[in-house]
């Protein structure tokens, strides 16, 4: 199975194709934002965190780089990774190399999801998960049965204190500033993989990871 890692917008659907690969191939799936918000909030660096991510700034490639570092380590020989939201800067795309050398592994794919900008701000704003079983539901796409209720598993859904408008921007910008930079870098290493982020999306990405 191909290594894999996703360069998208905030909210451009990295989570959910990470999702579906996990479930079908038994990929694991590692999410920066994930492990930063699973940072024991009682703690200093929990509290820290909290704030940077709660502005929509990018939280600082020391504390993210030693996160994924302790992930990266727990891999066995024949795992085969998604990363999803590393790296999001030149700086975390050199030292990703260097982990993974470390490791002996190596990336196959850069993904990019292309996709428009009213589409991202609304699947972010309308954006609600299940804290229980981590279902998703979005009130413009998919919208629970009962307003607020998962329908899975009738836990209370909560909405990501950095979905709305305006933190929204700030991350978007820093996604074209910082981020979008790397869709070159993996072209000139021959690794990007373009795919439009709203038709056809899993398809897509299966017919190469899987077929080749
Ligand atoms: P999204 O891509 O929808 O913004 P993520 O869950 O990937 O959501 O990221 C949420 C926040 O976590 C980011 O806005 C940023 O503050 C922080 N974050 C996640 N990954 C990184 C990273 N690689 N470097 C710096 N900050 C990160
Ligand atoms: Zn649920």
């Amino acid at each position: 199975m191909k290594n894999i890692l996703f360069l998208a917008p905030p909210a451009g659907g990295k989570g959910t194709q990470s999702d579906l690969l996990v479930d079908n191939f038994g990929y694991i799936h590692i999410s920066t934002g994930d492990l930063l918000r699973n940072v024991d909030k009682n703690s200093e660096l929990g509290q820290k965190v909290q704030e940077i991510m709660k502005s929509g700034e990018l939280v600082s490639d020391d504390i993210v780089i030693a996160l994924l570092k302790d992930k990266l380590l727990t891999l066995k020989k024949d795992d085969a990774f998604i990363l999803d939201g590393f790296p999001r800067n030149i700086a975390q795309a050199e030292k990703l190399e260097i982990l993974l050398s470390d490791i002996g592994k190596e990336l196959d794919y850069a993904i990019e999801l292309d996709v428009p900008y009213d589409t991202i701000l609304k699947r972010a704003i309308g954006r609600i998960s299940c804290p229980k079983c981590n279902a998703t539901f979005n009130t413009f796409f998919k919208p629970a049965k009962i307003d607020g209720v998962c329908d899975k598993c009738s836990s209370e859904l909560i909405h990501r204190t950095d979905d709305n408008e305006d933190t929204f921007k700030i991350r978007y910008d820093n996604y074209i500033k910082n981020t979008a930079p790397l869709i070159d870098f993996y072209k000139e290493k021959g690794k990007l993989l373009k795919v439009d982020g709203l038709n056809d999306t899993y398809e897509a990405i299966v017919s190469v990871i899987i077929n080749d």
